[in-house]
C-alpha cells in the first residue's frame, strides 16, 4: 500500500496562525554565574530565603530586567512574584548571605553581614557587565542577630525611588529591579506592611567586607577578596607592580568622584558606615538618606545621627576615613612586610582630598555655566553657596534657575533671587558672576543646555517620597509612586506638566527626619 501523503482532517479550519515560540515555562528566569559563591565557605553562609504569605509585585524595572537578560513580563507575573518574594529559589541561583564587618558611627563591629539580604547570584548582562541580584527583606540569616530579616514597605519604596533617581541622574548606584509586598506584617514600633526589594549592584562588596577578614587576621581572606575585587571591578590593577595598591588607588578614585557627585546634587547618604561603602564605587544601602531642600552644609536628616557625623558637609572627610580603613585592611597584601606597605598606602589615601576637590570644583564650575576653568571660579561658587546657606535658598532650584539667566540682569533674575530670604544677597553675587561670564565665549543657549545637563530640575524631594510611602501604606495606592518614578526618570528635562514636582515642600510638608531602613 502506498504511504499516505495526505491526512484527512475532516471539516476543521486549516487556516491556522503560528504563534511565536514562547519561552519554555521552565526556562531559567536569570542566567546566573555565581563567582562569589565560588570563594571559600568562610566568606558567606548558604541560606535560602524564607517564604512569605502572599507575594504581590508592586513594580518591575523593565529596562533593568532586559539589561540583565530577564523577561520583565515574566518577572511581573506569578512565577516572577514567587522568585522576587523569596518563595522559590530560581534555577542556578546559589543563595548566600555575605559576611562583612564594619565601623558603625565610628565603632568597630567585627561581624555584621547580610542580616536581611540574600544574594541570589550574579548575572552577566547584555552590556557584558556582571551584577549581583539580591533580595533585601527576605528573611533571617546567620547574620541577623536579633533582627527579623525583614524589610518594611516604606524603606523599600524609599530605596526604590531614590536609587533609581540617582541612576537617572547618572550617579553610580545600586539599582532597584523590583519591589513586592509580602502580605505579612512586620513589627517595628507598630505593625507595618512587609516588602522585599530586589537590588542589583556591580557587587555588594564593602569596605567592611575587607575589614571582616582583616579583623580576624585572616590575611589569606583579604588576599582572595582583593583578587576577586580586582578581577571583577579593576582588572587593569592586575598588571600593576602591587595589584592591591593599584586597586586601593582605583577605589579611592571612584569614591572621590562619587562623593563629589553627591555634593553637587545635595544628596545626603545618612549612614556612611564602612559596611555601607561599596568598593565598586556605587551609592549603596539607602536608609535615612535625603536630598537637601534649602542649602545648609550642616544638614542632617537621619533620626539616628545625633552628632551629625554624617552631615552633608562631612561626607568627603568621612569617605576619606572609610577609605583609610580599607587601606589598613589591605596593608598585609600590599607588601609582604606590612611596614613597607604603610608609606605607599598612605600616599594613595592622601591623594583623596585633591581628587575629590578636583572633581567637585569641575562640577561646580559647570553648574555655574563656566566652560573654561579659572583660578577664582571655586571661590565664586563657594560665595554663592555661603549666600544660599545664609538665605535658606533651595539648592536644586537655585542652580537650575541660574541656567535661565542671561548675560545682562533682567526680570528673570527674580526667579533666582526670590529663592533667597534677602534677594539683594543674590543680586550682588550675580553681578560678580556676570563679570566672570564676560570672559567666556559661549552664548546663552549653549551655556543653558550645559548647565541644565548638570543641575537637575527634579530630585526625589523628601516630602514627595513621604507622600508616596503614605499613599502606599495607608491606602494601598501606588499611583503616586508610579507618577514620581516617571518624573524622576528624566531629571534633567523640563517637564512643564510636572512642574509641581520641582517645588520645595510647603512648611506643613517639610520632613525633618528620615528613619533608618530597619
Ligand atoms: P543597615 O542599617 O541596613 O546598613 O544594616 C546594618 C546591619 O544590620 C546589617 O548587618 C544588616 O543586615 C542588619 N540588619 C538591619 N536590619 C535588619 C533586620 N530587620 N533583620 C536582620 N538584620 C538586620
Ligand atoms: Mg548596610
Amino acid at each position: 500500500m502506498p504511504p499516505r501523503t495526505e491526512v484527512d482532517i475532516g471539516g476543521l479550519d486549516t487556516n491556522v496562525e503560528l504563534l511565536p515560540m514562547l519561552p519554555a515555562p521552565h526556562a531559567p528566569l536569570f542566567s546566573f554565574d555565581n563567582s562569589y559563591a565560588r570563594l571559600p565557605e568562610r566568606f558567606f553562609a548558604r541560606v535560602v530565603p524564607a517564604p512569605v504569605a502572599e507575594p504581590r509585585v508592586v513594580r518591575v524595572n523593565d529596562s533593568l530586567a532586559r539589561l540583565l537578560g530577564a523577561d520583565p513580563e515574566r518577572l511581573a507575573g506569578p512565577d516572577g512574584a514567587e522568585v522576587l518574594a523569596g518563595n522559590r529559589v530560581p534555577e542556578n541561583a546559589e543563595p548566600i548571605a555575605q559576611a562583612y564587618a564594619g565601623f558603625q558611627f565610628g565603632a568597630w563591629v567585627p561581624q555584621l553581614g547580610d542580616g536581611r539580604a540574600i544574594l541570589l547570584g550574579e548575572v552577566v548582562g547584555r552590556d557584558g557587565m556582571r551584577r549581583d541580584v539580591q533580595l533585601k527583606g527576605s528573611g533571617r540569616t546567620p547574620f541577623s542577630r536579633n533582627g527579623d530579616g525583614r524589610a518594611g514597605l516604606g524603606p523599600v519604596l524609599r530605596e526604590y525611588v531614590v536609587s533609581e533617581a540617582m541612576a537617572a541622574l547618572g550617579i553610580p548606584t545600586t539599582r532597584a529591579l523590583a519591589a513586592v509586598t509580602t502580605g505579612e506584617r512586620i513589627f517595628r514600633e507598630t505593625p507595618l506592611p512587609g516588602a522585599v526589594l530586589t537590588r542589583v549592584a556591580q557587587s555588594h562588596i564593602r569596605v567592611g567586607t575587607f575589614q571582616f577578614f582583616a579583623g580576624r587576621r585572616d590575611v589569606e581572606g583579604v588576599r582572595l577578596l582583593a583578587e576577586h575585587v580586582i578581577a571583577r571591578h579593576y582588572p587593569e590593577a592586575a598588571a600593576a607592580d602591587r595589584p592591591a595598591l593599584a586597586m586601593l588607588d582605583a577605589v579611592v578614585g571612584r569614591q572621590a568622584e562619587l562623593i563629589a557627585r553627591w555634593q553637587l546634587v545635595g544628596f545626603i547618604h545618612g549612614v556612611m558606615n564602612t559596611d555601607n561603602t561599596s568598593v565598586a564605587g556605587e551609592t549603596i544601602d539607602y536608609g535615612p538618606c535625603a536630598f537637601m531642600d534649602h542649602y545648609h552644609p550642616d544638614t542632617v536628616y537621619s533620626s539616628i545621627d545625633h552628632g551629625g557625623r554624617y552631615a552633608y558637609v562631612n561626607q568627603p572627610s568621612i569617605a576619606l576615613w572609610n577609605l583609610s580603613g580599607l587601606a589598613n585592611a589591605l596593608l598585609p597584601v600590599i607588601a609582604d612586610d606590612p611596614e613597607a606597605a604603610v608609606e605607599p598606602a598612605t600616599e594613595v589615601i592622601h591623594s583623596f582630598p585633591e581628587r575629590f576637590v578636583r572633581a567637585y570644583e569641575a562640577g561646580l564650575g559647570r553648574k555655574l555655566g563656566l566652560a573654561e576653568s579659572r583660578e577664582d571660579d571655586a571661590e565664586l561658587g563657594r560665595e554663592l553657596l555661603a549666600k544660599m546657606a545664609e538665605n535658606r535658598a533651595d539648592f536644586t532650584l537655585t542652580f537650575r534657575r541660574l541656567s535661565e539667566l542671561g548675560d545682562e540682569p533682567s526680570e528673570a533674575d527674580a526667579k533666582v533671587s526670590s529663592l533667597f530670604e534677602d534677594a539683594a544677597a543674590f543680586d550682588a553675587w550675580a553681578s560678580q558672576w556676570r563679570q566672570r561670564l564676560r570672559s567666556e565665549s559661549r552664548g546663552f543657549e549653549e551655556r543653558r543646555a550645559d548647565m541644565r545637563a548638570v543641575s537637575p530640575a527634579f530630585i526625589p524631594r523628601n516630602h514627595r517620597v513621604e507622600e508616596v510611602i503614605v499613599a502606599a501604606m495607608t491606602r494601598g495606592d501606588f499611583g503616586p509612586f508610579e507618577t514620581l518614578m516617571e518624573v524622576l526618570a528624566s531629571p534633567y528635562d523640563e517637564q512643564p506638566e510636572r512642574a509641581e514636582y520641582q517645588a520645595p515642600p510647603r512648611p506643613e510638608e517639610v520632613v525633618r527626619e528620615t528613619f533608618c531602613g530597619t
